[in-house]
């Protein structure tokens, strides 16, 4: 089969690898019918998550019909439509018991990778590195789904692929990241990152109560997807000072809640913003602000900062101190997909959202390496790129 393979630093291609077959009585087979590109993908693609091999199948945003189910599957039957969530899990340990799915214990086989420093290791993770479990991912032409009695939610409604496609990850990761947030009736939210999980992000937030959404970003086309579609007042970080225009926009005080929608960006491993000082030891040239240290500054004290960006190892330089002192609540991790499945497919098929809205670009798998570039550049107006086998 066709499948877009990981082989270094910028380096994608269409290649044709074996089909996968059911390694275990959990597992379940799906043929693709669509499979998104994320902003994960693009840690992967610029080598910043180490654990990557050359062979690598992407992907972690897919949708298809079961073809093959194992003996042990007892919800899905072949013929099914599913959407199937990045996070694999098991569904019965300590973790998924208390429906914090990204967390499951037994997923990942080779958790001792990063236990050795974390302490613990989360889930694994389809198509994201062997050190979150090696699997295979979902940008192929089929996909072997782990456990498939507890990740894939069934479609049963004719809704088109495009609407329940972003089940899978970036609208169950906006909407936990509004609800981290701690919203509360009348509050003021800033939304750092415009990408696709932003764009959840703030249609999470006005469904969680927020008076005022405000979005940072410096790519023109996302901005206006934020204003336009999300109906957020903007600051472009490129033309304005963001701390500045937001206490002007607050009365002085902060939003009550910040979204670090970034994570891990193109600028140093997310060290940039750091002082002058720290910038001349590790020898940085960019200036760009750093997201999660300035969303830290501007937040209001006692205010509440929620991270869904990925940050991957520990160069990050947080700033404990003004998070202690400043009395904010932080609250983040990957999320718990599983635990949003059912009330946003019932939110899609009433009509309340349609998540499509976020699609830029609809290409065959075999564009799938030249999608890669332009996502990862922001070129041609790129916001959300869907891949059909
Ligand atoms: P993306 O790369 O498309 O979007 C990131 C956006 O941030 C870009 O538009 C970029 O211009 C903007 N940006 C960069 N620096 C900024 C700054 N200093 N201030 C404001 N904006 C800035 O990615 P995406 O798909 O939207 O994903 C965003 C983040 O969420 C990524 O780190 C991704 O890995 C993470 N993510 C996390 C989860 C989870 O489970 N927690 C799931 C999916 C994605
Ligand atoms: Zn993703």
């Amino acid at each position: 089969m066709n499948a877009l393979v990981w082989h270094d630093e910028k380096d994608v291609r269409l290649e044709e690898v074996p089909k996968p077959e059911l390694a275990n009585p959990t597992d379940a087979i799906i043929e693709v019918t669509a499979t998104a590109i994320c902003g994960s993908d693009l840690h992967l693609y610029n080598g910043y998550m180490p654990g990557m091999r050359e062979g690598d199948v992407l992907g972690h945003e897919p949708m298809g019909e079961v073809i093959e189910v194992g003996s042990e599957v007892e919800t899905l039957e072949v013929g099914d439509r599913v959407v199937v969530p990045f996070t694999i899990s098991c569904g019965s340990c300590w973790f998924c018991g208390r429906e914090l799915y990204s967390l499951c214990d037994n997923t990942n086989p080779n958790a001792e990778l990063i236990s050795e420093t974390m302490g613990h290791s989360p889930a694994g993770l389809l198509g994201y590195s062997h050190l979150l479990g090696g699997y295979a991912g979902g940008q192929a032409e089929y996909l072997r789904v782990p456990y498939a009695d507890v990740g894939p939610i069934t479609v049963d409604s004719d809704v088109p692929d495009e609407e329940v496609l972003f089940l899978s990850d970036i609208f169950p990761t906006g909407y936990m990241a509004a609800e981290n947030a701690d919203i509360e009736d009348g509050d003021t939210v800033a939304i750092w990152g415009c990408g696709p999980v932003g764009q959840f992000a703030i249609q999470s937030a006005w469904l969680f109560g927020a008076n005022q959404v405000i979005a940072i970003d410096r790519v023109p086309e996302r901005l206006e997807m934020a204003s336009d579609h999300g109906d957020a007042e903007t600051i472009n970080f490129e033309h304005e000072d963001v701390y500045d225009r937001l206490m002007a926009m607050t009365g002085g005080r902060g939003p009550d809640g910040c979204i670090d929608a970034v994570g891990t960006e193109a600028h140093g491993m997310g060290v940039a913003g750091v002082a002058d000082q720290v910038k001349q030891e590790i020898g940085l040239e960019d200036d760009r602000p750093h997201a999660l240290r300035q969303a830290i500054k501007c937040c209001r004290k006692g205010g509440t900062l929620s991270v869904p960006g990925v940050y991957i190892g520990e160069s990050d330089n947080v700033p404990f101190g003004p998070l202690m002192n400043k009395a904010i609540t932080v609250k983040t991790g990957q999320t718990h997909v599983q635990r949003y499945l059912d009330p946003l497919m019932g939110m899609i098929e009433d009509g309340e959202i349609d998540p499509s809205f976020v699609i830029t670009h609809q290409v065959g798998l075999e564009e799938g390496p030249e999608m890669y570039e332009t996502f990862n550049n922001k070129e041609d107006g790129c916001i959300k790129a869907v891949l059909t086998p």
